[in-house]
């Protein structure tokens, strides 16, 4: 069943392909990719998130979408957009907190951004009575003002990577030798999508290339400046990545990622540089870690109400989720938000332009 045999036999027979294609197959392969035939998130699963960690997450996500929503005249109707929503459990959350909104959650038409079979599944029972639209691709979304979230998504998308060779690259393929899959390099050849690295480069740098994400942060930049609306974008990474991290997760622990594809989630640290240039002509705000953000939208005050209410064991593990969130030690200071909005509007709370 496992897809490494396949993949084994097809390099085999027609040579090496990109770490993208590598990728593409181990998470998408249509009957043998890791999304397409478990849930990760569930009991059992591999990793965790953050809506999964806490529902004050998805609460203050909305919070936010709303009130950019609000501060650009409250459009009707308009489009609430989640991509790569894994259980549906952040929407869910962002519906229930935003159900007081006025006008918000009554008129947004829900559309999801997934392409698994077993998520859409839980992402239909979770989001009963929302009459959620499943979508392919970001352009496949219905049109009008479009206000989206993207948690872990960007991470799960297949990236080039690239090591520095003189003022070219050499491009980073898996192969096989002795019946193994292992990586290798392509001849050196010349990059123009790289040329800003040339300068912050030096020789035998490895430096990392996601052509779907940054077409994506295209589409949202475009259409958000035309219609307006606003994205939040979370994940780890930062302003501008250097070297190879790509990483496998199985069971919550780090595996090789040739090791077992199709049954190992893979991500790779999102360049937020590369989003934020591509989002234009829609504006981008600074790079902001997720400590700061959700304090600044008051996580404090929401942990102490729903405290109120907890005792022994759920208290300890409210009071553990809250600071796993927020502590720089924990998740606060990796994971980082990038607000995607129009020129003309003020950017979405949390976030400065
Ligand atoms: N946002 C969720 C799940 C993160 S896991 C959370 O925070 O819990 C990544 C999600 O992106 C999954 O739902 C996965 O199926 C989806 N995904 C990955 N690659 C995708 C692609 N190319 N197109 C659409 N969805 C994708």
């Amino acid at each position: 069943m496992s897809l490494g045999p396949d993949l084994i036999a097809r390099i085999t027979a027609q040579g090496p392909i990109s770490v993208a294609e590598f990728m593409a197959q181990a998470l998408l392969h249509p009957t043998k990719g890791y999304y397409v035939t478990r849930d990760p998130l569930g009991a059992g699963g591999d990793f965790t998130t953050a809506p999964e960690i806490s529902q004050m997450f998805g609460e203050l996500v909305g919070l936010s979408l709303a009130q950019a929503w609000l501060d650009q005249g409250a459009p009707a109707p308009f489009v609430l957009a989640e991509l790569g929503p894994g259980r549906g459990t952040l929407m869910a959350d962002i519906l229930r907190a935003t159900a007081g909104v006025p006008g918000f959650a009554q008129v947004a038409q829900v559309a999801l951004v997934e392409a698994s079979p077993v998520l859409r599944d839980a992402q239909a029972e979770a989001l009963a009575g929302h009459s959620p639209l499943w979508v392919d691709t970001v352009d496949a979304l219905p049109p009008g003002p479009l206000f989206v979230v993207a948690n872990e998504f960007f991470d799960a998308l297949p990236v080039r990577q690239f090591q520095r060779a003189g003022d070219a690259w050499r491009e980073r393929s898996v192969g096989v030798s002795e019946g193994a899959l292992t990586f290798g390099w392509s001849p050196v050849g010349p990059q123009p999508a790289l040329a800003h690295r040339i300068e912050d480069t030096a020789e035998g740098d490895i430096v990392e290339h996601c052509p779907m994400a940054t077409a994506i942060a295209h589409q949202l930049g475009a259409r958000i400046a035309q219609d307006g609306g606003a994205a939040l974008i979370i994940d780890y990474g930062d302003w501008r990545s250097l070297g190879d991290t790509l990483q496998a997760v199985r069971d919550h622990a780090p595996v090789n990622p040739l090791e077992a594809p199709g049954a190992a989630d893979l991500t790779t640290h999102v360049d937020f540089e590369a989003l934020a240039q591509a989002a234009a002509p829609a504006s981008h705000t600074r790079l902001t870690p997720q400590g700061v953000f959700l304090e600044r939208l008051g996580i404090t005050d929401r942990a102490r109400a729903l405290a109120a209410k907890l005792e022994a064991g759920p208290l300890e593990a409210h009071i553990a989720a809250h600071r796993r969130l927020t502590h720089p030690a924990e998740m606060g200071n990796l994971f980082k938000v990038l607000g995607i909005y129009p020129g003309a509007a003020a950017p979405p709370p949390g976030l400065l332009p």
